[in-house]
């Protein structure tokens, strides 16, 4: 039998409900979403696969599962001002730009980032701020921010990040190694406490420094 995009995005979500994603708007934003845009022409039959998929760069559109977790940890609303570090493909941001008021998204490769800007643009999601650099560092001129979501893996929490964070924030990154288990760890900032939560084993591709003008 062969299946259409539609049918295929509507078995995702019903694996998403499935594996334990309940937030609606949450389901409402991936099938609202045409990830098949956010991905290699090649791929395209594999978009709604629960599956990662290389993008350009060397990099990886997430799993749709790790997207919608990550995602339903963070408890967005639409007060919220958020920060993504790894833009990558513009999926998750899209994600993101639909559940929160204002999302600044940061890349450290241009061509991801303006294949992203290109997508935003598309679907007409225009509450999301762009920038080219290392997100290691947040973005100062921004923060505080409500919600920090990075999605690209780091041995550390980035100490900058966390600075970033308003009091009663929360942030969500995936930390370990490469070659090593990795674990999704919610932070939420009391004050100057940092209370931490091991949600998950991932793998992620790494949070690096500097920046990449070329693919
Ligand atoms: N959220 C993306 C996932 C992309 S993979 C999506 O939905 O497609 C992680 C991304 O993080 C990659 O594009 C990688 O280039 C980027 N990245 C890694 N280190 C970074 C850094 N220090 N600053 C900004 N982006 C970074």
């Amino acid at each position: 039998m062969i299946l259409s995009l539609l049918d295929k995005k509507a078995r995702l979500l019903s694996e998403l409900r499935d594996e334990g994603i309940k937030d609606k708007d949450v389901l409402a934003a991936i099938a609202a979403i045409p990830r098949e845009d956010f991905i290699p022409k090649a791929l395209r039959s594999q978009a709604y696969e629960n599956a990662a998929l290389p993008i350009n760069s060397g990099q990886t559109i997430s799993q749709p599962f790790v997207v919608a977790f990550m995602t339903a940890v963070l408890g967005i609303s639409k007060k919220h001002k958020v920060l993504e570090v790894g833009t990558g493909s513009g999926y998750q941001s899209v994600v993101l730009a639909k559940l929160c008021r204002r999302l600044f998204t940061i890349e450290r490769h241009l061509p991801l980032l303006n294949g992203a800007t290109e997508m935003f643009k598309k679907l007409n999601v225009f509450n999301v701020t762009t920038l080219f650099g290392n997100g290691m560092k947040g973005w100062p001129e921004q923060a505080p921010f409500d919600r920090i979501m990075v999605t690209a893996a780091s041995e550390e929490i980035p100490e900058l990040l966390l600075q970033q964070l308003k009091v009663g924030g929360i942030m969500v990154i995936p930390i370990g190694a490469q070659g090593k288990t990795q674990h999704i760890i919610r932070i939420t900032r009391r004050e100057d406490e940092f209370m931490e939560e091991n949600l998950m084993p991932v793998k992620f591709v790494p949070l690096l420094p500097g920046i990449v003008h070329e693919s």
